[in-house]
């Protein structure tokens, strides 16, 4: 199974991930893996140093949105693929919904087109369930400047509209994928947070 965590900057997606990816290996029935987007081997993570690299003030969104892409084919080649064919249990953070909230939406590149790109990077790969912690972009980001001043990503310099597009669109995509992609509510207590993320994730094990 293929599942994977998406949230807006400062959702609290890493302290989840943190302390939930212990507690579901002690319950999986099948070996688990953890791994993260726009990284998770050599060639995924120099391409991720370039996208983030606070010098890099030319990208144009286009660009940057093959890049993430790019990361993302070479993640599913190397990692993700392999672990499924071996019946793993793959725990993403980030995959193509990210792409269409930060370049698709945020960028305004277009959500259609870049869900058509990812398309042939993916060669159709979706995660069996998604878990997005949602919480307004006002909230995320003072957590953001609050608990990561020491931060300098290029996408940290983002003003709160980009943030809300953002935000909007993954709203969207949960209201149209209500199957897939389960809506938790990040602004709760980490521990409520993580309590809903391991109730839904352990509701989809096999039996
Ligand atoms: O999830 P994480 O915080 O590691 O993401 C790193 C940065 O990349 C964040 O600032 C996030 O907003 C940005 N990002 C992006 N487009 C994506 C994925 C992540 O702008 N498709
Ligand atoms: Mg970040």
């Amino acid at each position: 199974r293929f599942i994977t965590f998406e949230g807006p900057d400062g959702a609290g997606k890493t302290s989840v991930l943190t302390a939930l990816v212990p507690r579901l290996k002690a319950l999986a029935q099948v070996p688990l893996i953890e791994t993260r987007e726009p990284g998770g081997n050599p060639i995924s993570e120099a391409i991720r140093q370039i996208i983030l690299d606070p010098k890099n003030t030319a990208m144009d969104p286009r660009t940057e949105a093959l890049l993430y892409t790019a990361a993302r084919r070479q993640h599913i080649i190397e990692k993700i693929r392999p672990a499924l064919a071996a019946n793993k249990l793959v725990l993403c953070d980030r995959f193509v919904d990210s792409s269409l909230a930060y370049q698709g939406a945020g960028r305004e590149i277009g959500v259609a087109e870049v869900a058509q790109m990812n398309l042939f990077a993916t060669e159709a790969l979706q995660p069996d369930l998604t878990l997005y912690l949602d919480v307004p972009s006002e909230v995320g980001l003072a957590r953001i400047s609050a608990h990561r001043p020491d931060q300098n990503d290029r996408l940290d310099q983002e003003a709160l509209s980009f943030h809300q597009k953002v935000r909007g669109e993954y709203l969207q995509l949960a209201k149209d994928n209500p199957q897939r992609i389960k809506v938790i509510d990040a602004t709760q207590a980490i521990e409520q947070v993580i309590a809903a993320c391991q109730t839904l994730v352990t509701a989809s094990f096999p039996e």
